[in-house]
């Protein structure tokens, strides 16, 4: 069973345990990359650079070298190419923090499902730090690690790709039950005497709640197909180890500018080897401060779908021995 640390602040015992984690794991590493979200502009909940300074510290103080990086996205954003992307980067101060790279090359690996391109600076770098922001998302229940990989350390294309494979096709008959209608996060589908989808981002949710299996998936359920993506990214890492931000949890992500509402506050932080184990925590952390299913009623899906699906493709597991530090 995998240790999972936990504290509701970044106490001076924490850190020292987090200390001995990654000096054990990065020993040897010349520089190690540092996979984070930089923010998108406007967006007041995502990690600012202050929050991450006892962990860039801690880095420092251990002579491991490191960069921050993050892949362009693929909407209207202007972090949607390199070299603004890195300017808003650099705007929200991340730059004081270390060297921040936002480079567009990739290296293509083979799935199950597809082919995922992964990030060649998280592939190249003597190890990747995962920090995440847990919060809440319209796609995926909710972002934690995993997502912060199958989504985030993977190209423009596969980030399309992953979108567009768990968009439905209609296959079957349909009985007006309207299900589908109120699970879309977006408002996309309309159903008269059969469903019209007018926007889609690929979240599944209308294949997953229908009960006449009328949709199915053009490649793959979005979730397994954003699971496949962590793990596949993952499995080029030479060492890896994850951390994550239980604060300011949003309804939405850090890809929006307006994240919408807090929906939990005060689960605190948490440390892990294993990526599936530490968002499992994250999760039954808010379900034990704001009830069961947490997700699911802001987002129409729980999230626990990446969990499964991850924990499938070999990620990690979801039995964790919690660890406090509180
Ligand atoms: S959930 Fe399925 S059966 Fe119900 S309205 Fe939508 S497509 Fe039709
Ligand atoms: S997959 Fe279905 S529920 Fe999700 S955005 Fe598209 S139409 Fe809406």
């Amino acid at each position: 069973m995998t240790k999972v640390y936990h504290s509701t602040e970044l106490n001076h015992l924490f850190l020292s345990k987090l200390k001995t984690e990654i000096q054990d794991i990065f020993n040897g590493c010349k520089i190690i990359a540092i996979k984070i979200h930089f923010g998108e502009p406007g967006n007041n909940t995502a990690f600012k650079p202050e929050q991450i300074k006892p962990i860039t510290d801690l880095l420092k103080s251990l002579n491991i070298n490191y960069f921050f990086y993050d892949s362009s996205v693929d909407y209207e954003s202007p972090r949607n190419n390199p070299e603004t992307h890195k300017k808003i980067a650099i705007e929200k101060g991340w730059g004081k923090l270390g060297e921040i790279r936002t480079d567009d090359n990739f290296i293509s690996v083979k799935g199950k499902n597809m082919t995922y391109q992964v990030c060649k600076s998280l592939a190249d770098a003597d190890g990747v730090l995962v920090i995440s922001h847990f919060k809440g998302h319209y796609c995926s229940g909710f972002g934690g690690a995993i997502k912060n990989l199958g989504m985030g350390a993977v190209s423009k294309k596969t980030k399309n790709d992953i979108h567009s494979g768990g968009r439905p096709k209609i296959i079957g008959n349909c009985i007006q039950c309207k299900k589908c209608e109120k699970a879309c996060p977006i408002g996309g589908i309309t159903v008269t005497d059969k469903p019209e989808i007018s926007k889609c981002y690929g979240c599944s949710n209308c294949i997953y709640v229908c009960p006449q299996k009328v949709f199915e998936p053009k490649l793959n359920f979005f979730d397994i197909l954003l699971a496949e993506g962590a793990s596949i990214a993952q499995s080029k890492f030479k060492k890896k180890y994850f951390i994550s931000f239980l604060t300011n949890i949003t309804k939405e992500c850090d890809c929006e500018s307006d994240p919408k509402e807090i929906i939990c506050e005060g689960c605190g932080f948490l440390f892990s080897y294993d990526a599936v184990a530490i968002d499992r925590a994250a999760y039954d952390l808010v379900a034990k401060k704001i009830g069961e299913n947490p997700f699911l009623k802001y987002n129409f899906k729980d999230g626990i779908e990446q969990i499964n699906a991850a924990e499938e493709f070999g990620m990690g597991g979801q039995y964790y021995e919690s660890i406090e530090f509180s």
